[in-house]
């Protein structure tokens, strides 16, 4: 089994085959029950991103057209929430629709507002956008961005892109929580969000883990990120989010869907996959040009 998964976190076109295989597998199981699991209820899928690129820089890379054919799809057979909508849910424990997607974003790429926003935008959807505060830049700074080894966004960028993406807080440095001093993590928490809270004057309500691994967070910072004041954290474990859990607020899974052909992505929005893709957490590997 080792062997398999260490070729399939390389391989997105692999691991499109295996969620395709294992959804009709499932397809066929749910089929002979009636057409649904039996178990199942309102469970919210989030869907998670990293780049969004016409040049595949790593395993994570998205292209704008593959974001715009998951963006349609979404729109088109599911029922897509706004980060609105779910802190409303969460604070007022109201059940969320059948079917329910939420997009996330994570980092803060400038190609979140190059392809990313203009994609959201034409497809009427809302997006979470988590953000180290850290990689953020000032308009104009260019000493900022070459510490970091991609062009990240800067404050005018997310001020300008409220109308689709809510911000969110994705750490100050981006290294896992798990393993900075506690008091440096329990700084990162709370800092990142007044950071925001300054520069944008809104509330932030999320908090999404750096890594986001089973290992990158634990019950005393989901404690601390409570203290800090957010309403719900976000880790890259993939899964489905019962009601409960959602209200909770409490490590939200989300689903790495670059770079996944419709029916795979179909097939993680219906649970189908959900077996094999914890199997095969996948890892962001570089691509050599
Ligand atoms: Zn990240």
């Amino acid at each position: 089994m080792g062997a398999i998964t260490h070729v399939l976190r390389r391989s997105p076109e692999l691991k499109n085959a295996v969620y395709v295989g294992m959804g009709a597998a499932g397809a066929i199981w749910r089929m002979g029950r009636g057409g649904r699991s039996a178990d199942r209820t309102s469970e919210l899928r989030i869907l998670m991103y990293h780049r969004v690129s016409p040049r595949r820089v790593d395993t994570y890379t998205t292209s704008p057209e593959r974001l715009r054919m998951h963006l349609r799809l979404v729109a088109a057979s599911y029922q897509p929430i706004t980060p609105t909508t779910l802190l409303r849910a969460i604070e007022e424990r109201l059940p969320l629709p059948d079917r329910a997607v939420l997009l996330t974003f994570d980092d803060g790429f400038l190609e979140h507002y190059e392809h990313a926003y203009p994609a959201l935008r034409d497809a009427g959807l809302e997006a979470l956008l988590f953000v180290p505060t850290d990689h953020i830049r000032e308009r104009g700074d260019e000493r900022h961005a070459a510490s970091i080894p991609y062009t990240p966004l800067d404050w005018t960028h997310l001020e300008e892109m409220r109308d689709v993406f809510t911000i969110g807080s994705h750490g100050m440095s981006h290294q896992k929580m798990t393993e900075l001093p506690r008091a440096t993590a329990e700084f990162e928490v709370s800092r990142s969000k007044q950071i925001i809270e300054e520069r944008l004057g809104t509330p932030v309500s999320f908090f999404c883990y750096p890594f986001g691994t089973l290992t990158a967070y634990d019950s005393e910072l989901e404690a601390v990120v409570r203290t800090a004041g957010y309403k719900a954290s976000f880790v890259t474990i993939p899964g489905p989010n019962p009601d409960e859990q959602v209200w909770a607020g409490g490590a939200l899974r989300r689903h790495g869907v670059e770079p996944l052909s419709r029916f795979a992505l179909a097939r993680v929005l219906d649970g189908s996959s959900d077996v094999v893709q914890g199997m095969i957490r996948t890892r962001r590997v570089p691509v050599e040009a």
